[in-house]
């Protein structure tokens, strides 16, 4: 049981798992990214781990049994799921959104369920695998990743593979700080990261405490009441010319921006690929990102790096548990 299952690099197929805190999804897919098969369903996490365990074993089953595949033509079962978690020994210690979950030995499990090799990640490095072997970063030795979704995650892949820190941390680029004092307090205890100006909640946050006092606004009108206030509507209110949409867009375009550079200055890398709020956006934020970091970063390292929205789009998150077993067939 301790020794774990070899993986197995002349199959045909991977299987993929992205575990959420509200839904899990499966897929079949061949090393080129073809997606021959897929599952998703509720993880129903308050029903605890064994039920969300138990309906995920049944899932991969499924991929298996409707496309005719013999375990023995799997190559891994890449997982991804949030932090915190024991990566090498493939173990979940409750997320955030997946409490219950702690500790599940998802590794041993799945591979004494199928005898095929596993290894969870967490979701940004494994998102970051997907945008380097799928993606914007296709062909590219340096590359970063971050997310502006509920939180700011993010993945490094540095000459050509990823790049995991000391002990798993690295990558974790939304707590860097983009104040130099003080600056609204972020979920993880510390003041004034980029987390706490640029996730979608701190976004409407940001907007709500704006709108405070002011009155009428088309943001306030598009969501219906200033509590309902989303990032959403100030991106919607800020592309029908709204003014102070259009100044919280560029503030928000600032502090990314700012943040960017910093990593540039730090990594030199070659393509930024920029997900959920910033895919949804698409050039109408990143051109401001963009400005701010050719100002805010020495112009020799300016000059090689792209900023690009995902193109995978939603779909990062099959990718990604693929990309976490293909990683070892490219290197
Ligand atoms: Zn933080």
């Amino acid at each position: 049981m301790a020794s774990s299952t070899p993986i197995r690099p002349q199959a045909k197929t991977i299987l993929g798992a992205d575990i959420g805190g509200t839904k899990l999804a499966t897929v079949l897919a061949t090393p080129d990214g073809e997606i021959r098969h897929k599952m998703r369903l509720p993880t129903e996490a308050e029903r605890g781990a064994e039920h969300g365990v138990a309906r995920l074993i049944s899932m991969l089953r499924r991929n298996l049994n409707e496309t005719g595949t013999d375990p023995a033509d799997v190559i891994g079962i890449g997982v991804a799921c949030g932090s915190p978690m024991d990566a090498q020994r493939g173990i979940i210690l409750g997320p955030p959104n997946l409490q219950s979950w702690n500790p599940v030995p998802i590794k041993a499990i799945l591979e004494s369920e199928f005898g095929i090799y596993t290894q969870l990640e967490n979701d940004a490095n494994a998102g970051a695998l997907a945008e380097w072997l799928y993606g914007a970063g296709r062909g590219v030795r340096n590359v970063v990743y971050m997310t502006m979704g509920t939180g700011i995650g993010g993945g490094l892949i540095l000459d050509g593979r990823l790049y995991r820190g000391s002990n798993g941390n690295a990558g974790e680029v939304g707590h860097m700080r983009v104040v130099d004092r003080d600056g609204p307090r972020c979920g993880c205890g510390k003041r004034g990261c980029l987390e706490a100006f640029c996730s979608g909640p701190s976004i409407a946050r940001r907007t709500r405490e704006a709108l405070a006092g002011t009155g009428e606004s088309m943001i306030v009108q598009l969501a219906g009441s200033l509590e309902a206030v989303s990032a959403e509507h100030l991106f919607a209110a800020a592309r029908q010319g709204d003014g102070l949409a259009l100044h919280l867009v560029d503030e928000t375009a600032h502090y990314m921006g700012v943040g960017l550079a910093n990593i540039i200055q730090a990594i030199n890398p070659q393509v930024i690929v920029l997900g959920t709020i910033a895919t949804q956006q698409g050039d109408f934020f990143l051109d401001r990102v963009r400005a701010v970091v050719r100002q805010e970063t020495w112009p020799q390292m300016a000059k090689v790096v792209e900023i690009f929205p995902s193109p995978l789009g939603d779909r990062v998150g099959d990718y990604a548990a693929v990309s976490v077993i293909l990683q070892h067939l490219t290197s």
